[in-house]
Protein backbone atom coordinates (compact mmCIF):
# COMPACT_ATOMS: atom_id res chain seq x y z
CA UNK A 1 0.00 0.00 0.00
CA UNK A 2 2.89 2.52 0.99
CA UNK A 3 4.77 1.65 -2.09
CA UNK A 4 1.48 1.90 -4.00
CA UNK A 5 0.17 5.18 -2.75
CA UNK A 6 3.37 7.63 -4.29
CA UNK A 7 2.67 5.97 -7.55
CA UNK A 8 -1.17 6.64 -7.84
CA UNK A 9 -0.33 10.08 -6.73
CA UNK A 10 2.28 10.12 -9.26
CA UNK A 11 0.21 9.24 -12.49
CA UNK A 12 -2.77 11.40 -11.06
CA UNK A 13 -0.12 14.29 -11.14
CA UNK A 14 0.97 13.71 -14.62
CA UNK A 15 -2.89 12.81 -15.50
CA UNK A 16 -3.65 16.66 -13.97
CA UNK A 17 -0.38 17.92 -16.33
CA UNK A 18 -1.47 16.43 -18.81
CA UNK A 19 -4.79 16.76 -19.40
CA UNK A 20 -4.94 19.10 -21.92
CA UNK A 21 -3.24 16.81 -24.13
CA UNK A 22 -4.55 13.17 -22.83
CA UNK A 23 -8.13 13.97 -23.14
CA UNK A 24 -8.16 15.71 -26.37
CA UNK A 25 -6.19 12.30 -27.47
CA UNK A 26 -8.61 9.49 -25.76
CA UNK A 27 -11.22 11.22 -27.19
CA UNK A 28 -10.28 11.66 -30.30
CA UNK A 29 -9.12 7.73 -30.50
CA UNK A 30 -12.93 7.15 -29.70
CA UNK A 31 -14.55 8.95 -32.06
CA UNK A 32 -12.01 7.25 -34.69
CA UNK A 33 -12.95 4.18 -33.09
CA UNK A 34 -16.85 4.98 -33.48
CA UNK A 35 -16.85 5.81 -37.20
CA UNK A 36 -14.58 2.91 -38.08
CA UNK A 37 -17.64 1.05 -36.41
CA UNK A 38 -20.64 2.98 -38.90
CA UNK A 39 -21.92 0.30 -41.60
CA UNK A 40 -20.68 1.45 -45.00
CA UNK A 41 -23.39 3.45 -46.24
CA UNK A 42 -24.22 3.29 -50.54
CA UNK A 43 -24.75 6.54 -51.79
CA UNK A 44 -26.74 7.21 -55.48
CA UNK A 45 -28.94 9.79 -57.10
CA UNK A 46 -31.66 6.79 -57.04
CA UNK A 47 -32.53 3.66 -55.19
CA UNK A 48 -34.51 1.40 -57.49
CA UNK A 49 -36.11 -1.64 -55.56
CA UNK A 50 -36.26 -4.48 -57.88
CA UNK A 51 -34.13 -5.22 -60.02
CA UNK A 52 -36.68 -6.94 -62.22
CA UNK A 53 -36.78 -5.71 -66.67
CA UNK A 54 -38.38 -2.52 -65.24
CA UNK A 55 -35.70 -1.60 -62.37
CA UNK A 56 -32.97 -2.14 -65.01
CA UNK A 57 -34.18 -0.26 -68.31
CA UNK A 58 -34.99 2.93 -65.78
CA UNK A 59 -31.13 2.87 -64.96
CA UNK A 60 -30.66 3.19 -68.30
CA UNK A 61 -33.15 6.24 -68.63
CA UNK A 62 -31.91 7.47 -65.60
CA UNK A 63 -27.86 7.26 -67.01
CA UNK A 64 -29.24 9.37 -70.27
CA UNK A 65 -29.92 12.15 -67.29
CA UNK A 66 -26.66 11.69 -65.67
CA UNK A 67 -28.64 9.91 -63.01
CA UNK A 68 -26.64 7.07 -60.92
CA UNK A 69 -28.58 3.92 -59.36
CA UNK A 70 -28.18 1.46 -57.12
CA UNK A 71 -30.58 -1.68 -57.18
CA UNK A 72 -31.75 -3.64 -54.35
CA UNK A 73 -33.62 -7.26 -54.88
CA UNK A 74 -34.17 -9.94 -52.54
CA UNK A 75 -33.37 -12.41 -55.28
CA UNK A 76 -29.77 -13.27 -55.68
CA UNK A 77 -29.67 -12.03 -59.54
CA UNK A 78 -31.20 -9.46 -61.75
CA UNK A 79 -34.26 -9.95 -64.03
CA UNK A 80 -36.98 -10.15 -61.67
CA UNK A 81 -40.41 -12.81 -62.84
CA UNK A 82 -38.25 -13.04 -66.32
CA UNK A 83 -35.29 -14.45 -64.97
CA UNK A 84 -36.63 -16.24 -61.88
CA UNK A 85 -40.20 -17.24 -63.32
CA UNK A 86 -39.77 -17.92 -67.20
CA UNK A 87 -36.45 -17.82 -68.27
CA UNK A 88 -36.93 -19.54 -71.28
CA UNK A 89 -40.22 -18.57 -72.84
CA UNK A 90 -40.92 -16.29 -75.43
CA UNK A 91 -42.13 -12.86 -75.69
CA UNK A 92 -43.67 -10.85 -78.03
CA UNK A 93 -44.60 -7.66 -77.51
CA UNK A 94 -41.56 -5.87 -76.55
CA UNK A 95 -40.79 -3.14 -79.37
CA UNK A 96 -38.43 -4.25 -82.17
CA UNK A 97 -38.44 -7.80 -81.20
CA UNK A 98 -40.92 -10.37 -82.40
CA UNK A 99 -39.80 -12.86 -80.40
CA UNK A 100 -36.91 -12.50 -77.41
CA UNK A 101 -36.72 -15.27 -74.42
CA UNK A 102 -37.28 -13.67 -71.03
CA UNK A 103 -33.76 -14.35 -70.07
CA UNK A 104 -32.39 -12.97 -73.08
CA UNK A 105 -34.37 -9.70 -72.54
CA UNK A 106 -32.53 -9.55 -69.20
CA UNK A 107 -28.97 -9.90 -70.78
CA UNK A 108 -29.74 -7.31 -72.98
CA UNK A 109 -31.05 -4.64 -70.54
CA UNK A 110 -27.61 -5.87 -68.06
CA UNK A 111 -26.02 -4.99 -70.73
CA UNK A 112 -28.01 -1.61 -72.01
CA UNK A 113 -27.40 -0.51 -68.54
CA UNK A 114 -24.08 -1.55 -67.69
CA UNK A 115 -22.37 2.31 -69.68
CA UNK A 116 -24.14 3.63 -66.91
CA UNK A 117 -22.35 1.42 -64.04
CA UNK A 118 -25.37 0.39 -61.83
CA UNK A 119 -24.57 -0.90 -58.06
CA UNK A 120 -25.99 -3.94 -57.02
CA UNK A 121 -27.24 -5.24 -53.55
CA UNK A 122 -28.32 -8.61 -54.17
CA UNK A 123 -30.30 -11.47 -51.97
CA UNK A 124 -30.92 -8.87 -49.48
CA UNK A 125 -34.79 -7.86 -49.58
CA UNK A 126 -35.50 -3.91 -48.58
CA UNK A 127 -37.35 -3.66 -45.20
CA UNK A 128 -37.06 -0.52 -43.94
CA UNK A 129 -37.14 2.67 -45.55
CA UNK A 130 -36.23 6.79 -43.26
CA UNK A 131 -36.88 9.93 -44.35
CA UNK A 132 -34.14 12.27 -43.35
CA UNK A 133 -34.62 15.89 -42.29
CA UNK A 134 -33.77 17.16 -46.11
CA UNK A 135 -36.45 14.70 -47.81
CA UNK A 136 -33.75 11.99 -48.50
CA UNK A 137 -33.99 8.57 -47.85
CA UNK A 138 -31.90 5.59 -45.85
CA UNK A 139 -33.12 2.15 -47.24
CA UNK A 140 -32.00 -0.68 -45.10
CA UNK A 141 -32.08 -4.24 -46.27
CA UNK A 142 -32.59 -7.38 -43.66
CA UNK A 143 -29.04 -7.27 -43.55
CA UNK A 144 -28.36 -4.35 -42.12
CA UNK A 145 -27.23 -2.90 -45.76
CA UNK A 146 -27.86 0.69 -46.06
CA UNK A 147 -28.33 2.95 -48.78
CA UNK A 148 -28.71 7.09 -49.05
CA UNK A 149 -30.61 8.47 -52.34
CA UNK A 150 -32.57 11.09 -52.78
CA UNK A 151 -35.04 9.57 -54.63
CA UNK A 152 -36.16 6.20 -54.37
CA UNK A 153 -38.22 3.90 -57.04
CA UNK A 154 -40.10 0.98 -56.57
CA UNK A 155 -40.07 -1.53 -59.31
CA UNK A 156 -40.84 -4.53 -56.35
CA UNK A 157 -43.28 -5.99 -59.41
CA UNK A 158 -45.23 -8.69 -57.35
CA UNK A 159 -43.28 -7.98 -54.28
CA UNK A 160 -40.88 -10.31 -52.56
CA UNK A 161 -40.09 -13.69 -53.53
CA UNK A 162 -40.61 -15.37 -50.39
CA UNK A 163 -39.30 -18.69 -50.17
CA UNK A 164 -41.92 -21.63 -49.77
CA UNK A 165 -40.53 -23.20 -46.30
CA UNK A 166 -41.44 -26.59 -45.07
CA UNK A 167 -43.40 -27.26 -41.94
CA UNK A 168 -40.50 -28.19 -39.63
CA UNK A 169 -41.68 -26.47 -36.48
CA UNK A 170 -38.44 -25.53 -35.49
CA UNK A 171 -37.01 -24.17 -38.96
CA UNK A 172 -36.73 -20.35 -38.31
CA UNK A 173 -34.21 -21.13 -35.69
CA UNK A 174 -31.64 -22.25 -37.76
CA UNK A 175 -32.22 -20.07 -40.64
CA UNK A 176 -28.44 -18.83 -41.77
CA UNK A 177 -27.52 -21.36 -38.86
CA UNK A 178 -27.42 -24.33 -41.55
CA UNK A 179 -30.45 -23.96 -43.57
CA UNK A 180 -30.74 -21.84 -46.54
CA UNK A 181 -33.89 -21.17 -49.29
CA UNK A 182 -31.69 -19.76 -51.93
CA UNK A 183 -27.78 -20.95 -53.06
CA UNK A 184 -26.15 -17.57 -53.51
CA UNK A 185 -22.62 -18.30 -54.04
CA UNK A 186 -22.19 -22.47 -54.19
CA UNK A 187 -18.60 -21.87 -53.01
CA UNK A 188 -20.04 -21.40 -49.64
CA UNK A 189 -21.18 -24.87 -49.66
CA UNK A 190 -17.29 -25.59 -50.54
CA UNK A 191 -16.50 -29.21 -48.54
CA UNK A 192 -19.66 -29.41 -46.82
CA UNK A 193 -22.20 -31.82 -46.25
CA UNK A 194 -25.44 -30.84 -47.86
CA UNK A 195 -28.98 -32.12 -48.01
CA UNK A 196 -31.28 -30.57 -50.55
CA UNK A 197 -34.89 -30.85 -50.57
CA UNK A 198 -37.50 -30.83 -53.60
CA UNK A 199 -38.42 -32.07 -57.15
CA UNK A 200 -38.26 -29.29 -59.53
CA UNK A 201 -35.37 -27.77 -61.74
CA UNK A 202 -33.49 -25.59 -58.95
CA UNK A 203 -33.46 -28.76 -56.85
CA UNK A 204 -32.19 -31.26 -59.38
CA UNK A 205 -29.59 -28.32 -61.04
CA UNK A 206 -28.30 -27.42 -57.85
CA UNK A 207 -27.53 -31.24 -56.39
CA UNK A 208 -25.91 -32.22 -59.68
CA UNK A 209 -23.93 -29.16 -59.94
CA UNK A 210 -22.31 -29.05 -56.32
CA UNK A 211 -21.62 -32.63 -57.05
CA UNK A 212 -20.41 -32.54 -60.06
CA UNK A 213 -17.92 -29.77 -59.56
CA UNK A 214 -16.89 -31.69 -56.62
CA UNK A 215 -17.72 -28.64 -54.75
CA UNK A 216 -19.72 -30.07 -51.48
CA UNK A 217 -18.19 -33.28 -49.80
CA UNK A 218 -21.80 -35.27 -49.55
CA UNK A 219 -24.52 -33.89 -51.70
CA UNK A 220 -27.85 -35.59 -50.30
CA UNK A 221 -31.62 -34.72 -52.54
CA UNK A 222 -34.90 -35.58 -50.83
CA UNK A 223 -37.40 -35.99 -52.39
CA UNK A 224 -41.11 -36.63 -51.67
CA UNK A 225 -42.38 -38.70 -54.60
CA UNK A 226 -40.59 -41.08 -56.63
CA UNK A 227 -41.00 -38.69 -59.93
CA UNK A 228 -39.88 -35.26 -60.52
CA UNK A 229 -40.88 -32.05 -61.72
CA UNK A 230 -37.91 -30.62 -63.61
CA UNK A 231 -36.65 -31.04 -67.30
CA UNK A 232 -36.23 -35.04 -68.15
CA UNK A 233 -32.27 -34.48 -68.97
CA UNK A 234 -31.76 -32.77 -64.97
CA UNK A 235 -33.43 -35.75 -63.65
CA UNK A 236 -31.52 -38.38 -65.88
CA UNK A 237 -28.04 -36.22 -64.55
CA UNK A 238 -29.30 -36.65 -60.83
CA UNK A 239 -30.13 -40.39 -61.41
CA UNK A 240 -26.72 -41.20 -62.94
CA UNK A 241 -25.11 -39.70 -60.50
CA UNK A 242 -26.86 -41.35 -57.72
CA UNK A 243 -26.09 -44.72 -59.49
CA UNK A 244 -22.52 -43.67 -59.74
CA UNK A 245 -22.86 -42.77 -55.26
CA UNK A 246 -21.87 -38.86 -56.21
CA UNK A 247 -25.40 -37.87 -55.12
CA UNK A 248 -27.78 -40.13 -51.98
CA UNK A 249 -30.85 -39.63 -53.97
CA UNK A 250 -33.67 -40.46 -51.00
CA UNK A 251 -36.98 -40.24 -52.65
CA UNK A 252 -40.41 -41.00 -51.43
CA UNK A 253 -39.10 -39.13 -48.30
CA UNK A 254 -39.48 -35.91 -45.70
CA UNK A 255 -36.95 -33.98 -43.95
CA UNK A 256 -39.49 -33.71 -40.64
CA UNK A 257 -36.71 -32.68 -38.11
CA UNK A 258 -34.04 -30.62 -38.08
CA UNK A 259 -31.67 -30.41 -34.94
CA UNK A 260 -28.36 -28.69 -33.62
CA UNK A 261 -27.43 -26.73 -30.66
CA UNK A 262 -25.47 -23.93 -32.09
CA UNK A 263 -26.19 -24.58 -35.72
CA UNK A 264 -27.75 -27.39 -37.71
CA UNK A 265 -26.09 -30.81 -37.49
CA UNK A 266 -28.76 -33.37 -38.58
CA UNK A 267 -31.78 -33.82 -39.90
CA UNK A 268 -34.58 -36.78 -39.50
CA UNK A 269 -35.69 -38.15 -43.43
CA UNK A 270 -39.26 -39.76 -42.70
CA UNK A 271 -39.22 -42.22 -45.08
CA UNK A 272 -42.54 -44.07 -47.01
CA UNK A 273 -40.87 -47.64 -46.78
CA UNK A 274 -37.89 -47.25 -44.22
CA UNK A 275 -39.44 -44.94 -41.29
CA UNK A 276 -37.03 -42.07 -39.84
CA UNK A 277 -33.58 -41.94 -41.25
CA UNK A 278 -31.20 -39.68 -38.93
CA UNK A 279 -28.77 -37.83 -41.24
CA UNK A 280 -26.07 -36.03 -39.91
CA UNK A 281 -25.63 -32.99 -42.00
CA UNK A 282 -23.84 -29.49 -42.46
CA UNK A 283 -26.93 -27.56 -44.45
CA UNK A 284 -30.08 -28.06 -45.29
CA UNK A 285 -31.49 -26.53 -48.31
CA UNK A 286 -35.12 -26.74 -48.75
CA UNK A 287 -35.78 -25.85 -52.78
CA UNK A 288 -39.62 -25.84 -52.79
CA UNK A 289 -40.01 -23.08 -54.73
CA UNK A 290 -40.60 -18.63 -54.19
CA UNK A 291 -44.08 -17.14 -53.37
CA UNK A 292 -44.47 -13.40 -53.73
CA UNK A 293 -45.99 -10.79 -51.30
CA UNK A 294 -45.28 -6.86 -51.47
CA UNK A 295 -43.74 -7.92 -48.25
CA UNK A 296 -42.21 -4.67 -45.81
CA UNK A 297 -43.09 -2.31 -48.30
CA UNK A 298 -46.81 -2.40 -47.47
CA UNK A 299 -46.04 -1.12 -44.26
CA UNK A 300 -43.98 2.35 -45.71
CA UNK A 301 -46.85 4.59 -45.04
CA UNK A 302 -47.18 4.67 -49.06
CA UNK A 303 -51.24 4.14 -50.05
CA UNK A 304 -52.16 0.80 -50.99
CA UNK A 305 -54.85 -0.62 -53.14
CA UNK A 306 -55.13 -4.40 -54.37
CA UNK A 307 -51.60 -5.50 -53.13
CA UNK A 308 -50.34 -2.75 -55.36
CA UNK A 309 -49.04 0.95 -54.55
CA UNK A 310 -51.65 3.70 -56.04
CA UNK A 311 -49.44 6.69 -58.16
CA UNK A 312 -49.98 9.66 -59.86
CA UNK A 313 -50.13 8.99 -63.98
CA UNK A 314 -48.34 12.29 -64.80
CA UNK A 315 -45.24 11.19 -63.08
CA UNK A 316 -45.68 7.91 -61.15
CA UNK A 317 -44.77 9.57 -57.58
CA UNK A 318 -46.42 7.70 -54.89
CA UNK A 319 -48.08 9.73 -51.99
CA UNK A 320 -44.68 10.45 -50.47
CA UNK A 321 -42.34 12.92 -52.18
CA UNK A 322 -39.34 11.84 -53.47
CA UNK A 323 -40.71 7.71 -53.82
CA UNK A 324 -41.96 6.54 -57.09
CA UNK A 325 -43.75 3.22 -58.23
CA UNK A 326 -43.00 1.79 -61.38
CA UNK A 327 -43.93 -1.41 -63.61
CA UNK A 328 -46.53 -4.40 -61.75
CA UNK A 329 -45.44 -2.74 -58.60
CA UNK A 330 -48.01 0.13 -59.00
CA UNK A 331 -51.71 1.00 -59.71
CA UNK A 332 -53.97 3.25 -61.25
CA UNK A 333 -56.99 3.27 -63.35
CA UNK A 334 -56.31 1.53 -66.78
CA UNK A 335 -52.88 -0.03 -65.85
CA UNK A 336 -51.62 -3.26 -67.53
CA UNK A 337 -49.18 -5.37 -65.95
CA UNK A 338 -46.88 -5.90 -69.07
CA UNK A 339 -42.65 -5.27 -69.40
CA UNK A 340 -44.00 -2.67 -71.63
CA UNK A 341 -45.98 -0.17 -69.62
CA UNK A 342 -43.02 -0.30 -67.17
CA UNK A 343 -40.34 1.00 -69.34
CA UNK A 344 -42.56 3.94 -69.98
CA UNK A 345 -43.11 4.47 -66.41
CA UNK A 346 -39.84 4.33 -65.75
CA UNK A 347 -39.20 6.70 -68.26
CA UNK A 348 -41.00 9.23 -67.27
CA UNK A 349 -40.60 9.04 -63.35
CA UNK A 350 -36.61 9.59 -63.92
CA UNK A 351 -37.82 12.72 -65.61
CA UNK A 352 -39.65 13.78 -62.42
CA UNK A 353 -37.10 13.03 -60.50
CA UNK A 354 -34.00 14.44 -61.81
CA UNK A 355 -36.55 18.37 -61.43
CA UNK A 356 -35.95 17.02 -57.39
CA UNK A 357 -32.81 16.18 -57.52
CA UNK A 358 -31.83 18.93 -59.80
CA UNK A 359 -34.02 22.04 -58.99
CA UNK A 360 -31.70 24.29 -60.40
CA UNK A 361 -31.05 22.38 -63.55
CA UNK A 362 -33.48 22.64 -67.06
CA UNK A 363 -33.66 19.16 -68.42
CA UNK A 364 -34.16 19.41 -71.78
CA UNK A 365 -35.19 16.08 -73.82
CA UNK A 366 -32.29 14.54 -76.18
CA UNK A 367 -32.47 11.28 -78.66
CA UNK A 368 -30.01 8.93 -78.39
CA UNK A 369 -29.74 8.79 -82.13
CA UNK A 370 -28.50 12.12 -82.12
CA UNK A 371 -25.97 12.22 -79.49
CA UNK A 372 -25.32 7.96 -79.18
CA UNK A 373 -25.61 6.91 -74.76
CA UNK A 374 -21.66 7.87 -74.35
CA UNK A 375 -22.99 11.61 -75.62
CA UNK A 376 -25.10 12.49 -72.38
C1 LIG B 1 -45.37 -16.74 -66.92
C2 LIG B 1 -45.39 -15.25 -67.21
C3 LIG B 1 -45.36 -14.81 -68.51
C4 LIG B 1 -45.36 -13.43 -68.79
N1 LIG B 1 -45.32 -13.02 -70.10
C5 LIG B 1 -45.27 -11.71 -70.38
C6 LIG B 1 -45.20 -11.24 -71.74
O1 LIG B 1 -45.20 -12.03 -72.67
N2 LIG B 1 -45.12 -9.89 -71.94
C7 LIG B 1 -45.12 -8.97 -70.91
O2 LIG B 1 -45.03 -7.77 -71.16
N3 LIG B 1 -45.22 -9.39 -69.63
C8 LIG B 1 -45.30 -10.72 -69.33
N4 LIG B 1 -45.38 -11.13 -68.02
C9 LIG B 1 -45.44 -10.09 -66.97
C10 LIG B 1 -44.05 -9.52 -66.74
O3 LIG B 1 -43.15 -10.55 -66.37
C11 LIG B 1 -44.11 -8.44 -65.68
O4 LIG B 1 -44.96 -7.41 -66.14
C12 LIG B 1 -42.71 -7.89 -65.41
O5 LIG B 1 -41.86 -8.87 -64.90
C13 LIG B 1 -42.80 -6.73 -64.40
O6 LIG B 1 -41.51 -6.26 -64.22
P1 LIG B 1 -41.10 -5.50 -62.87
O7 LIG B 1 -39.67 -5.15 -63.05
O8 LIG B 1 -42.10 -4.46 -62.59
O9 LIG B 1 -41.28 -6.58 -61.71
P2 LIG B 1 -40.67 -8.03 -61.47
O10 LIG B 1 -40.24 -8.68 -62.71
O11 LIG B 1 -41.69 -8.75 -60.64
O12 LIG B 1 -39.38 -7.75 -60.58
C14 LIG B 1 -39.53 -7.18 -59.32
C15 LIG B 1 -38.32 -7.49 -58.48
O13 LIG B 1 -38.42 -6.77 -57.26
C16 LIG B 1 -37.89 -7.54 -56.22
N5 LIG B 1 -38.42 -7.04 -54.95
C17 LIG B 1 -39.71 -6.84 -54.60
N6 LIG B 1 -39.80 -6.33 -53.37
C18 LIG B 1 -38.52 -6.18 -52.93
C19 LIG B 1 -37.95 -5.71 -51.72
N7 LIG B 1 -38.68 -5.28 -50.70
N8 LIG B 1 -36.62 -5.74 -51.61
C20 LIG B 1 -35.82 -6.20 -52.62
N9 LIG B 1 -36.32 -6.66 -53.78
C21 LIG B 1 -37.65 -6.65 -53.93
C22 LIG B 1 -38.33 -8.95 -56.56
O14 LIG B 1 -37.47 -9.90 -55.97
C23 LIG B 1 -38.21 -8.94 -58.09
O15 LIG B 1 -36.98 -9.44 -58.53
C24 LIG B 1 -45.41 -12.48 -67.73
C25 LIG B 1 -45.44 -12.94 -66.42
C26 LIG B 1 -45.43 -14.30 -66.15
C27 LIG B 1 -45.44 -14.77 -64.72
Amino acid sequence: MDRKTPRTNGFLVFLKINSRIVFPFVNCCLNLWKISRIEPMIKTDIIIIGAGPVGLFTVFEAGLLKLTCHLIDSLPQAGGQCSEIYPKKPIYDIPGFPSVLAGELVDNLMEQAAPFKPGFTLGEAATDIEKQEDGSFIVTTIRGTKHHAPIVMIAGGLGVFEPRKPPIANIEEFEDRGVEYIIKDPEFYRGKRIVIAGGGDSALDWAYFLAEKNIAKEVALVHRSSSFRGHLDSVQKVINYAEQGKIKLITEAEVTEIHGTDKLEKVVVKHAKDGDIHHETDHFIPLFGLKPSLGPIANWGLEIEKNAIKVNTVDYSTNIKGIYAIGDVNTYEGKLKLILCGFHEGTIAVQSAFAIIHPEKKNILKYTTVNGVQGF
